[in-house]
């Protein structure tokens, strides 16, 4: 456990190692839905479900530190039934009201709805989705390329350029749309390397009352960056554990005894690989703790966010790729904990922003706007 931690949240820490050895552990085989429903309930019992909800809706918010501390703990288990753990959180619908809140915010927290997010627009698009205000309605066409869950979710929260019927810009809004919505098409499913699965939307003249603007024109691209601070801090938390969890195994194996007579940690050059492991984590892990205190104070951590982000899960790739050759050809049989891994790391240096993309902010962030420290 990093050093430091106030009292209350390394005693979160030792209750969620508890959850891991006799929840997530135990059920790890099997992800059925009784199995995601056993970890649901017992994550309520224990108070760890409750930790990314609002208070007015019966939530006990923890700290960006503690949430770090303990989605990084339940990640180092490894069982695929960590990501059950938490409830779905408010996201880019935090402080709604009326309809939205209604119809959708108080559904998603009570876990009766789900929500996804339509941010990425294909290569192919001849412009950016968009929305005209005809008197009090919004007029929505345009496509979404990858949104998660789509096909099974009740709706998508959806970046939208706002205009009026003039042609005049508004600026971008998030617009709840409803997969009953007439003209919300999905044209394509589909399933990425790490075995999510996706779909490619279509809006075609979807006429949505202006009440599902989050918030007002102008405010969409700042609310969804808003929440994707807190989901790179996510991302990255998760990375870690994993990070951990793969230098933990293959420590084991190193030290096991090997087909040549002597155990791969004797070997200097096996030595230097491993080594590399260990020093990348410990920078990343420093960076990570210290960024979550950072969001806690409640200073602009926008660059130090993103910086935390590429670092991270760059090195959860690095990492993963060093096991694997350190392990040997059977680390790639199909089934193998770091065959699973391999596929599903790669996504996370993507997801939440591009590593390259992030860099550019970062040097955006300081070059232009004075933002970020070391
Ligand atoms: C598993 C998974 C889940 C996802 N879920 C969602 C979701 O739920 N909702 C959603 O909206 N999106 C989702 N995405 C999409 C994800 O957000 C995008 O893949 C990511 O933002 C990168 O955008 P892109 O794929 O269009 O690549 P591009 O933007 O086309 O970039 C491709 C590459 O080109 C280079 N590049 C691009 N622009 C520049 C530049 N200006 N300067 C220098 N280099 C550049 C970079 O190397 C970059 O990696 C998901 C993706 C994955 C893999």
């Amino acid at each position: 456990m990093p050093e430091n931690l106030p009292k209350d949240i390394q005693y979160a820490v030792e209750q969620a190692l508890d959850f891991n050895e006799s929840v997530l552990l135990p059920l790890a085989s099997d992800l059925s839905l009784e199995n995601r429903r056993r970890v649901v309930d017992a994550s309520k019992a224990a108070g760890f479900f409750q930790k990314t909800q609002p208070e007015e809706y019966g939530g006990n918010p923890a700290s960006t530190l503690e949430l770090t501390a303990l989605r990084e703990t339940f990640a180092a288990s490894n069982s695929p039934l960590a990501r059950f753990v938490f409830g779905p959180g408010p996201g880019v619908l935090h402080s709604v009201e009326g309809e939205l809140r209604e119809n959708y915010l108080e559904p998603v927290l009570r876990g009766d709805k789900r929500g996804t997010f339509g941010f990425t627009e294909p290569d192919s698009a001849e412009r950016p989705s968009w929305g005209v205000v005809i008197n009090d309605e919004l007029v929505v066409n345009g496509q979404k390329s990858y949104v998660t869950g789509g096909a099974d979710a009740d709706f998508v929260s959806a970046l939208i350029n706002v205009e009026k019927d003039d042609g005049a810009k508004l600026g971008t809004a998030m617009v709840v749309l409803d997969m009953a919505d007439e003209g919300l098409e999905i044209e394509r499913e589909f399933t990425s390397l790490d075995g999510s699965d996706h779909v490619a939307m279509r809006f075609n003249s979807i006429r949505v009352p202006l009440t599902r603007l989050v918030g007002r024109p102008g405010e969409g691209m700042p609310r969804a960056l808003a929440n994707i601070g807190n989901v790179r801090m996510l991302v990255s938390a998760q990375a870690m554990g994993m990070c951990l969890w793969v230098i933990d195994f293959i420590e084991g194996y190193l030290q096991g005894p090997h087909r040549n007579g002597v155990s791969l940690s004797e070997r200097e050059g096996v030595r230097l690989r491993y080594a590399d492991m260990r020093l990348k984590s410990y920078v990343a892990r420093s960076a990570l703790y210290r960024t979550a205190r950072l969001v806690d104070r409640g200073v602009n951590a926008v660059n130090e966010t993103a910086m935390v982000k590429v670092f991270v899960t760059e090195t959860l790739g690095e990492i993963v790729d060093t096991a694997v050759q350190l392990y040997g050809g059977q680390a790639l049989v199909t089934g193998h904990p770091l065959e699973l891994l391999y596929r599903e790391v790669r996504s996370f240096r993507f997801v939440e922003g591009a590593s390259d993309l992030l860099r550019l902010n970062i040097a955006k962030g300081r070059f232009e706007l004075g933002k970020g420290g070391l």
